[in-house]
C-alpha cells in the first residue's frame, strides 16, 4: 500500500523547516532532494506533482530510461546525480543532469570536462568526499581535497560549487557532517549535500543545504546496498 506522498512530503517539509529554524538558519536554506532510485515512473510523477522540485538519481542508465518516460515534467525539476559515476558514462551524465554530486577523481573530471565542451552544457559539480576514509567507498580523501580542487581547476577549468558525503553507516554522522562543512568553508564552496532519511536533521544542524531523502519520502526500498557500491574503475 503506497503511502500518501503529499502528506508525507508535508511532514518532511515541516521537519526540515523546524530543524532549519533550530539551527538558526534562514527559512529555505535547506532543499529536499527526493531520491528516486528504484521508484516506478508513476511514483516519481506523483512526487513532482506534489511539489518535489529537486530529484536525485543513482544510476545513469536507470535515470535515462525514467526521464525518457517523464519527458513532459523534466523541465519542472532539477535532476542531480548522486551515485558513483563511471567515466564512460560522463557524456550521458552531462546530457541528462543539472548537477553532478559525485565528482571524485581526476579521470572523471577529465571525462566530464570533455563532455561539457562537446555539448556546451555545464552541469554544476559537487565533489564527493570520503569523510570516513572507507576503502570501499568512493570520494576524495579529506586531506587530498585541496590538491584535487587545484588540479581540476588548472587542468580543466572546473570549479565545483559544493561538497557531498555519505558517512559510514556504523558511526554517528555528526563529526562527518562537521568535517564536510569545515572543508566547504575553507574552500569557499556554498553547497553541502549531506544527510539522508535517518540523519537529515543532524545534517541541517551542521549546515546541509541539500538533504537527500529516499525512504522517508517514498517508503522503504529493497536495495539499501545501492549506497555503498564499490568504486567504479
Ligand atoms: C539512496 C541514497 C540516499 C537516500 O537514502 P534514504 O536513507 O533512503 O533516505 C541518499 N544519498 C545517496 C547517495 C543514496 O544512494
Amino acid at each position: 500500500m503506497p503511502t500518501d506522498l503529499s502528506q508525507t512530503l508535508a511532514e518532511l517539509n515541516r521537519a526540515i523547516a523546524a530543524a532549519t529554524a533550530r539551527a538558526g538558519r534562514p527559512p529555505g536554506a535547506v532543499t529536499l532532494v527526493g531520491v528516486v532510485k528504484t521508484q516506478p515512473e508513476a511514483r516519481v510523477r506523483e512526487a513532482v506533482f506534489a511539489g518535489v522540485a529537486v530529484l536525485g538519481e543513482n544510476r545513469v542508465q536507470e535515470a535515462q530510461a525514467r526521464w525518457a518516460a517523464l519527458a513532459d515534467v523534466r523541465g519542472q525539476v532539477e535532476l542531480r546525480m548522486i551515485g558513483p559515476l563511471q567515466s564512460n558514462k560522463a557524456d550521458d551524465a552531462v546530457a541528462l543532469f543539472d548537477v553532478i554530486e559525485t565528482l571524485d577523481r581526476p579521470s572523471l573530471a577529465a571525462a566530464l570536462a570533455k563532455a561539457m565542451r562537446a555539448q556546451g552544457r555545464r552541469p554544476r559539480l559537487l565533489v564527493q568526499v570520503n569523510t570516513g576514509e572507507e576503502p570501499q567507498k568512493t570520494g576524495v580523501a579529506p586531506q587530498d581535497l585541496a590538491d584535487f580542487l587545484a588540479r581540476i581547476r588548472d587542468a580543466h577549468g572546473l570549479a565545483p560549487v559544493g561538497l557531498m558525503c555519505i558517512p559510514p553507516a556504523e558511526e554517528p554522522p555528526g563529526p562527518h557532517f562537521a568535517l564536510l562543512a569545515k572543508l566547504a568553508r575553507r574552500h569557499g564552496l556554498s553547497e553541502l549535500s549531506m544527510g539522508m532519511s535517518g540523519d537529515f536533521e543532524t545534517a541541517i544542524a551542521f549546515g546541509a543545504t541539500h538533504v537527500r531523502i529516499g525512504g522517508a519520502l517514498f517508503g522503504a526500498r529493497a536495495d539499501h546496498a545501492a549506497i555503498s557500491t564499490p568504486s567504479p574503475t
